[in-house]
Order: structure tokens, then C-alpha cells, then sequence
């Protein structure tokens, strides 16, 4: 069957991912992890071809016709709720042409049976990527199904299977050579071409706002990874962005997998936890070739940590940005303002904090309540949001929900004013020109400061 994996096209720069979806913050846009790994998995029974239409900034128009020529008889779409208006009616069309359109995103990971029931012409919805559940249904293999909903002949929805810790999913190789080989961008890449690359999937930490912490875990088997990894670099690319959430979850398996690095003269980036990052973690990532690391910082106020379930406290982040600065890793914190306890002190010493951490990179995002998240459940239940509005913007571009103590005004203009203090810094745009690499990185970074600061005016 010819099957065409799509990441639709957009009004604007949406990044359509790993059960989120927002505007891009700056400009970038890397590889859509879900479309990866479905590429290995559908293509070991199918024929497959990859259509991203954001990547390639194609028009609506542009798209239909690109489809049209591919004649698919099936397409597994990205879907996301910061466009699902967009989204829904591409894809009707398509459906409208005799098309099966099976469809992956946050907007469907909760109550995947009503939305199911509400639109007719989507035929299944996949909520793990990493299943072979979109290679079953093609076939018609309903009882291999895992974690699915679908439309039957007769009508009926099914669904089946909670996620879970511990697993272990084995992946046929991702098919990077399906993907455009331009039109992504990635600001921490410091080689070009760069490829995203996921050794695992979901995160076994319970932080209440964020949607990854509703996937359950599991690993790839390293050996898996590295046969990704060698293809890659056959093709010429050994820049990765890991893409795990959190690398390093399992300490054995991640010293292993920075051994088969350092042995293959790779860079790359790389999330992790700040209670993980000690000086055997780091050093040996570092070795590996990793020379960029994001952690997240969230709050300096420690009973706003404690309220969202981070599961340190404030005090583990300052070590470990300062272990990882040590071990001669770049250092990006990830910040999210308006928790539910924030208050314009607790605000006031997180922007203090930022400064005092000595970043390269400050990543700064608006909580908003994500599909699926105890967050979300806790905004329905205290009436701050209507649970049947689908269309959200994830990118803190508009902050979604006041919090106990401030407005969403105060929030909002809280974040601007935290972006251009912390960017606008001569001693920060110092170290930044003399950190780079050479015009390319240069042009890079300048590119997306840019784009930020527009959006942070
Ligand atoms: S540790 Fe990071 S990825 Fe894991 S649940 Fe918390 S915020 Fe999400």
C-alpha cells in the first residue's frame, strides 16, 4: 500500500511534535520524532513516502497537488491543537478523495473516542509512535493493536492497553532519508547537516504540567540506536539532537551509549534532569561529543517546583548548571512561568536566577494546560478553561491561564520583560560572538535571537 507520512502545511511556523504543538518561539524546526520513528515501522510493510509540508513551506494549494501526484492510499498525519481548524479540514479534503487518514497529536491524546466520533473522516488516532499499531491497522491486524483508537466497519471505537514504565520497544531503522534535506534548523547544532534522534520515548517523572509524563517510558535497545546512528553517518551527518526528554534515566545504558558515541566522532545535544547531571554523567556525555546541554530550571521558588511535582528543588539546579559549565558543556535552562503558585516575587526571583546560572541559552515557555496533563484537569476542574476548546498555542505566545496571584497580562508581560533582560545583556551577546564556531553558527544564532526578541517586543 502506498502510505504518505505527513506533517501538514500551516498558516504559520508550527512545530507539530511529540504530542505537542505550537508556534515556533524562534525559528526553528527540527525533524518531527513521531514521523521518524513511524517511517521505520510502516515502511518494513509498506511503501512510504514523507510530505513535510512546514519544512518545505508549501501552500495549501502546493500540498494537495504534491499529495495528488504521490496517490497515497494512506496518510499518517501530524496533527496538533495550535492548528487543528487547519489541520481537520486538510485533511476532510483528503479523506474526501478516497483516502484513509490515520492522525497523531496532543489535540487527539485525550478523550481520543470523542474526538473520533466528532470527525468521520479520520479513521484511527495513534497514541504511541513508537508501536507498530499504524503498521497493524493498514494491514487489518486489530488484535496486535496496543495503543490505538479506530473506527471499525461496523462503526465501533476500540481502544486498548494504558502506557507503562520499564518497557523496552524495538524500532525498524528510522528513514532520515525520506525526510527533506533542508528546511530544518536547529540553533544548538554546531555541525551542518543535523539529524533528531530519539533513544527512548516518554519519561518515568510525574511533572504536572508537562504532557511527556503521560507516556509511560521505554528504551530503545542501544544497539538499535547505533545501527540509526551509523546510517546517519554514512549518509555524512554526525551533528544529533537527542531528543529524549531525559537522557540519562537509565545510568548504565546512557555511560553505554556515550562509550559507542565517543567512538564515532559525534556532537550533539542533549536534555537532562539537574538531579542526574553529576560528574560521571557529565563527563562522560561531555567525552561523548555532547556539547550542549538543557535542563530544566522552572521556577526559582521551590514550593512552586514542589506544587508541579518536579522533584528537586532549587539548590540541584545551581549545582548542576555549575558541574555541567565545569565539564565544559554549553548550558540551556528551560523556564516555565505561570504555574498556578506564581507570584510576581517567586517571578522576580526566577529572572534572578536565570542571570545568576550563567546560561548560554534561556528556553522560556508559558504554562498551559496540555492535553492529558494533571495541570489541564486541575484548570477544567477550577473552571479557568473550557474543556471543549481544542485550539491552543503551546509556544507561550499568548498565556493561556492567570495564576492564584497574578493576571494573564502580568504573566505575559512578565515573560517579555524576562526574555529581553536576559538576551539583551553586552556581556551575554559577548560570549555569544565568541563562542561560535564560524558564520554558519553565527548566522544561526543571530537568526533565531532575532526572531525571539520580535516576539518578545
Ligand atoms: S522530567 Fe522533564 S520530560 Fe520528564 S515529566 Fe518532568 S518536565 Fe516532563
Amino acid at each position: 500500500m502506498r502510505v504518505l507520512l505527513l506533517n501538514p502545511p500551516g498558516r504559520e511556523l508550527y512545530v507539530r511534535d511529540y504530542f505537542c504543538s505550537k508556534t515556533t518561539k524562534s525559528n526553528y524546526h527540527f525533524h518531527p520524532v513521531d514521523l521518524l520513528a513511524l517511517s521505520g515501522t510502516v515502511a518494513a510493510e509498506h511503501d512510504v513516502s514523507v510530505l513535510d509540508c512546514i519544512a518545505e513551506g508549501l501552500s495549501l494549494r502546493a500540498a494537495h497537488a504534491r499529495i495528488d501526484a504521490l496517490k497515497p492510499a494512506a496518510i499518517i498525519s501530524l496533527v496538533g491543537s495550535v492548528s487543528w481548524e487547519e489541520d481537520r479540514e486538510f485533511l476532510r479534503l483528503q479523506a474526501s478523495r478516497g483516502r484513509r487518514v490515520f492522525a497523531i497529536g496532543d489535540v487527539l491524546h485525550a478523550d481520543a473516542e470523542e474526538r473520533l466520533r466528532e470527525e468521520p473522516w479520520l479513521e484511527v488516532i495513534l497514541d504511541d509512535f513508537t508501536t507498530a499499531d499504524a503498521a497493524h491497522l493498514l494491514s487489518g491486524r486489530e488484535g496486535e493493536v496496543q495503543r490505538s483508537t479506530w473506527r471499525r466497519d461496523d462503526g465501533a471505537v476500540v481502544q486498548r492497553d494504558e502506557p507503562r514504565h520499564g518497557r523496552e520497544h524495538r524500532l525498524p531503522r528510522p528513514l532520515h532519508e525520506l525526510f527533506p534535506s533542508s528546511g530544518y534548523r536547529f540553533s544548538f547544532a554546531r555541525r551542518a547537516p543535523f539529524a533528531t534522534v530519539l533513544t527512548d520515548y516518554g519519561c518515568p517523572w510525574s511533572c504536572t504540567f508537562c504532557v511527556i509524563s503521560t507516556l509511560g517510558h521505554s528504551t530503545r535497545p542501544v544497539e538499535d540506536v547505533l545501527e540509526e546512528v551509523d546510517a546517519l553517518i554514512a549518509g555524512g551527518t554526525r551533528e544529533l539532537f537527542v531528543a529524549d526528554q531525559t537522557f540519562g534515566v537509565s545510568r548504565d545504558r546512557a555511560l553505554e551509549l556515550c562509550r559507542a558515541f565517543r567512538e564515532r566522532d559525534l556532537s550533539w545535544t542533549a536534555f537532562t534532569r539537574p538531579d542526574l547531571a553529576d560528574d560521571e554523567l557529565l563527563q562522560a556525555m561531555r567525552g561523548a561529543g555532547c556539547h550542549t546541554l538543557i535542563m530544566g530550571v522552572e521556577s526559582a521558588d521551590d514550593e512552586v517546583l514542589e506544587a508541579c511535582r518536579k522533584g528537586y528543588a532549587s539548590d540541584t539546579v545551581v549545582g548542576a548548571f555549575a558541574r555541567a559549565r565545569a565539564h565544559g558543556l554549553r548550558t540551556v535552562g528551560t523556564f516555565v512561568v505561570g504555574l498556578p503558585d506564581e507570584t510576581e516575587g517567586s517571578l522576580e526571583r526566577t529572572l534572578d536566577l536565570a542571570l545568576a546560572l550563567e546560561l548560554d541559552f534561556m528556553s522560556l515557555n508559558v504554562a498551559v494546560p496540555r492535553f492529558g496533563t494533571p495541570f489541564r484537569d486541575d484548570a477544567v476542574a477550577a473552571g479557568l478553561i473550557d474543556p471543549s476548546e481544542l485550539v491552543m498555542d503551546q509556544s507561550g505566545a499568548t498565556v493561556a491561564l492567570p495564576t492564584k496571584a497574578l493576571s494573564r497580562a502580568e504573566v505575559e508581560r512578565f515573560k517579555r520583560r524576562m526574555v529581553r533582560r536576559f538576551y539583551l545583556r553586552p556581556s551575554w551577546l559577548w560570549r555569544r560572538v565568541r563562542d561560535v564556531s564560524g558564520p554558519r553558527e553565527l548566522f544561526a544564532q543571530a537568526r533565531e535571537g532575532l526572531a525571539l526578541l520580535a516576539r518578545n517586543a
